[in-house]
């Protein structure tokens, strides 16, 4: 995309105003009921964001990627919309990035910008829990926070940020956590970074274990399977004998556990070449190894599965997405016994 595609500019012209660029991608944050649809769809234009920003906030620019709910989000939009803000942030007239996004996946979207764009500058993603027609849109506080916050300084090198209900939570942490409540993004095991207040951002703890993968594209054929108690590993065989799955992430039982039938299958897997990823059900935490008994965590770390460290289940399927898109992915994966 060239420059025609700024589509507003706010000229501020201050010397020491940030330049800010809101890229918009739709979701509830620009939803408004339309009676002919029955609910609200995402409408709302740039224009109508820049509407509600002040004046003394940044240099802002607009520019529209697109305008849909998250779950229309395919592969290649996720993977074009990082291409996108990647070539944002190593503009030298850019200080920092604000994507709006729907909330169902926008976990997923930060995630992939956090681990697959090397920059300092500050890449924050916002949405809305409430749409524009609906009695309390929080919208534009949160965009008006994200803002500040991709402005700030000390959000520099704090890699991809989500900003809501003036928190601000890093992308490898945070997640919904709740269908509709408008304290729905948590950092579950450690928290919020930091907050943007009225006069300030302030960056309490900076995280401490980002990467980055240099990854060229994004392996579509990876899926996330979750286990539940007697489940069968029939999803798991027809997505190797059939799907002919290059991934596959478990959302496991607890700490790594899954059924013990189902071992023979995950060895069998790993030996036909597909990537076999440990993450947990419980939604926050590692998974480690403690248990003697078949089907707990050093089976798997035997038979060669990776292990995500923590991550939910959703991000170690980007990861391994991305990581498929290197020459090497097993160097991103814990896959020590
Ligand atoms: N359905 C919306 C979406 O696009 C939800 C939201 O943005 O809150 O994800």
């Amino acid at each position: 995309m060239k420059d025609e595609n700024f589509i507003f500019h706010l000229h501020l012209s201050s010397f020491d105003m940030k330049h800010i660029t809101i890229l918009t991608t739709g979701g509830t944050i620009a939803m408004t009921r339309v009676d002919a649809a029955g609910g609200a769809i995402p409408i709302l234009s740039g224009a109508d964001f820049l509407a509600n920003v002040p004046r003394d906030l940044a240099d802002v620019r607009v520019e529209e990627f697109g305008n849909l709910p998250s779950a229309h989000f395919t592969i290649d939009h996720i993977w074009n919309l990082s291409r996108r803000v990647a070539a944002l942030v190593a503009r030298d007239e850019v200080d920092g990035i604000v994507v709006t996004h729907g909330t169902d996946t926008l976990d997923e979207s930060a995630y992939l910008c956090d681990i697959t764009i090397d920059t300092r500058k500050p890449i924050v993603f916002t949405g809305a829990m409430r749409a524009a027609s609906d009695p309390g849109y929080e919208g534009v506080a949160n965009l008006i926070a994200a803002i500040q916050t991709a402005a700030s300084d000390d959000a520099r090198d704090c890699g991809a940020l989500v900003v809501f209900n003036d928190e601000i939570h890093c992308a490898r942490d945070v997640m919904k956590t709740h269908p509709t409540a408008l304290e729905t993004f948590l950092s579950p095991e450690w928290g919020p970074l930091g907050r943007a207040y009225a006069d300030r951002v302030v960056i309490a703890r900076k995280p401490t274990r980002r990467e980055f993968i240099p990854a060229t594209r994004l392996e579509p054929n990876v899926t996330l399977l979750k286990l539940a108690v007697g489940m069968s590993e029939g999803l798991l065989e027809y997505l190797v004998d059939t799907v002919g799955a290059r991934g596959v992430v478990l959302e496991t039982l607890g700490g790594g556990r899954v059924p013990p039938s189902w071992l023979s299958t995950i060895e069998r897997a790993v030996k036909a070449g597909t990537a076999i990823v440990i993450t947990s059900r419980v939604g926050a935490g590692r998974t480690i190894d403690r248990y003697g008994y078949a089907g707990a965590h050093r089976d798997l770390a035997r038979i060669g599965c990776w292990f995500a460290d923590g991550l939910s289940g959703q991000k170690a399927r980007i990861k391994l997405m991305a990581a498929l898109g290197t020459e090497n992915a097993r160097a991103y994966f814990d896959n020590s016994l």
